[in-house]
């Protein structure tokens, strides 16, 4: 019997050790549950919710003026190389196309991807930004369009295609011929795109960590902005321009960053 209090007590003891533990773990798994608070509203102007509000609207959009490794940047004195090239693997879609209230959005069928220093990105979607976001010592282009991929680990990596005024851009017609003027889910649709026809042929590019260009603004976006232009014509631009006036956030400090520029596009 001597033997039973003691074990009683170790019994007593692990009990106080591990509730608090057990809470602790319980809170941390409430925390990493999503909430159902929804995402404040945010703009592209304004005193408000504008650019320069975003950090303070959430905590989580915290990264929007805390981080120091944000998007997009001026585009100069980068260190140039013979670095990897971008590997495009793209195939046609079917054209998955909304307005979501701060761009124009094309969802991407699965099947297409980049590969990039060995890793293999697919492609999610592709939107566009009026004016450009980046801007190529210190100009801005006349818009820009993002090709946003995921690798299996979860990581992005954005291509980034600056568009300057000029002929029509056949390869953009279907997409530009069916701009959605309001606010919506991506509706079916018969029509195609093809990503491979949009890209410049012997691009190079600038790469740099980076991160989303909207809230969150969350950071660890690989960078890909080809030094390239497309083309859009004076009236494809207006058209998008009635639809998003203004949907590109400025520059950010590079801060502690490398701008690198690829300059050996097809070897
Ligand atoms: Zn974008």
């Amino acid at each position: 019997m001597n033997n039973i209090r003691p074990s009683k007590i170790s019994v007593y003891l692990l009990l106080l050790l591990v509730i608090p533990t057990l809470l602790v773990s319980v809170s941390k798994a409430q925390d990493a549950t999503p909430t159902a608070v929804p995402l404040p509203h945010w703009e592209y102007e304004g005193n408000t919710d504008g650019p320069a509000e975003w950090g303070a609207l959430d905590a989580r959009f915290a990264a929007c003026s805390a981080g120091k490794a944000q998007s997009p940047i001026d585009l100069k004195s980068p260190v140039a190389g013979n670095f990897t090239n971008i590997k495009f693997d793209y195939k046609p879609s079917v054209l998955n196309i909304f307005n979501n209230g701060h761009t124009v959005q094309v969802n991407y069928d699965a099947g297409s991807s980049i590969t990039f220093n060995e890793t293999k990105y697919g492609l999610l979607q592709f939107h566009f930004h009026h004016p450009s976001e980046h801007t190529l010592n210190g100009k801005a282009f006349a818009m820009e369009l993002h090709f946003v991929h995921r690798s299996a680990a979860g990581n992005l990596a954005v291509v980034g295609v600056l568009i300057a005024e000029g002929k029509e851009n056949e390869a953009l017609k279907s997409v530009f011929d069916n701009l959605p003027t309001t606010k919506g889910d991506p509706q079916p649709s018969q029509l195609m795109t093809d990503a491979a026809k949009i890209i410049p042929a012997d691009a190079n590019y600038y790469t740099y960590t980076g991160s989303l260009t909207t809230p969150p603004c969350t950071e660890g976006v690989r960078w890909l902005v080809l030094d390239k232009p497309i083309e859009l014509s004076a009236a494809q631009i207006e058209t998008f321009g009635k639809i998003f006036e203004l949907d590109a956030r400025p520059v950010q400090a590079l801060n502690d960053r490398d701008l690198l520029e690829d300059t050996t596009a097809g070897s």
